[in-house]
């Protein structure tokens, strides 16, 4: 079986809805989301980077989104910005629920691809620990420290609510990523602080401007962990060819979205059949990027994905898919997982 390193789950979140349940929900497997320990271990998930997400309060009148975005056009609004106080103890919890995980002897926190590498042979699976949205780091930056000495080793300035480092971007189809304005002051201390303590900057939630903001301010290769191609699929969180280019030149990569939202040409949130759009990506990523700059970014537990796919388990499913549609076993390799260590050694360092 070929090991899958993944670019963005969201399974945390899971555990943080039901803590007094977390050895069932990762040890035994309950089959409910797309992952757990035992079907890692079927399809060959041996790591990627776990998010550490402050999930938005919603008003009881709030719009269906899952009905929005299987109507295109559309464009959610964007919910308020989480203040410092109620994120912080979220950040800890689903933090400490990782470290939970580790304690098990089931998984590793890696701080280093040497880090990975031992936990790939060692049968443990291999998590890096990702900020989706920086709302538990005040703009002093002095949290981003203490986060950083506990493992913290890749952070999304904003995920796509607005907060004190920036804008992100709306949920939207057809749309540009063009929507508005960048990163703040604090964002841009928040970029060469990340750059200083070799943090992975990711910029999969950020507008064109943020990224182009840290396109011209970070020293490390940009990626985006979890985005997709915008000439496939016009949506906001898409990248568009030009944006493809600038990472393309910097070394860095885009991990494939699994969302059928950012996936299916039509913008539409409802599971298709078949592997079509998936490979209309990759071919459009790699023609773009290169062989060496595109991996997988499942999104799994915070996403719609293809029926075929089904979870974690359908990984081998998709891989054939790719060898069926002409891809050679190294390509495959590469975007596996060889092309995620290859970009985290040139952003952390040997
Ligand atoms: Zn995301």
């Amino acid at each position: 079986m070929i090991p899958v390193f993944d670019g963005h789950n969201d399974f945390l979140l899971r555990l943080l809805r039901d803590p007094a349940r977390r050895e069932e929900i990762w040890l035994t497997g309950e089959g409910e989301g797309h992952l757990d320990l035992p079907r890692m271990k079927a399809g060959g998930f041996v790591g990627g980077f776990f998010a550490i997400y402050i999930p938005s309060p919603m008003p009881h009148d709030a719009p269906d989104f899952e009905e929005m975005m299987n109507h295109p056009p559309y464009h959610l609004p964007l919910p308020d910005p989480v203040p410092l106080e109620d994120a912080v103890p979220v950040a800890l919890a689903m933090a400490g629920h990782l470290m939970w995980m580790e304690r098990t002897g089931t998984l590793q926190i890696c701080r280093s691809v040497a880090d990975i590498r031992a936990a790939m042979a060692a049968g443990k699976i291999a998590a890096v620990m990702h900020m989706e949205g920086a709302e538990a780091i005040g703009p002093d930056l002095d949290a981003l420290h203490v986060w950083h000495a506990a493992g913290l080793r890749s952070l999304g300035p904003v995920w796509s609510r607005p907060t004190a480092f920036g804008h992100g971007v709306p949920f939207a189809f057809p749309s540009g990523p063009d929507t508005g304005d960048g990163l703040t002051a604090a964002g841009k201390d928040l970029v060469r602080e990340c750059n200083a303590l070799k943090i992975m900057l990711d910029l999969s939630h950020l507008n064109e401007a943020g990224f182009n903001d840290v396109a011209a301010l970070s020293a490390a290769p940009l990626v985006a962990t979890h985005s997709n191609a915008h000439a496939i699929t016009p949506s906001a969180r898409n990248l568009t060819d030009r944006q493809l280019g600038v990472i393309r030149d910097s070394g860095g990569m885009v991990g494939l979205n699994y969302a059928t939202v950012f996936l299916a040409e039509t913008g539409k949130k409802e599971a298709f059949s078949g592997w079509d759009p998936v490979l209309r990506h990759l071919d459009h990523l790699i023609g773009q990027l290169g062989e060496d700059h595109v991996g997988l970014g499942s999104d799994f537990d915070g996403a719609t994905v293809p029926a075929d796919l089904g979870d974690v388990a359908g990984l081998p499913r998709m891989l054939d898919a790719m060898a069926a549609h002409g891809y050679g076993a190294e390509l495959i390799e590469k975007l596996a997982h060889r092309n995620w260590l290859a970009v985290l050694e040139r952003t952390w360092g040997h």
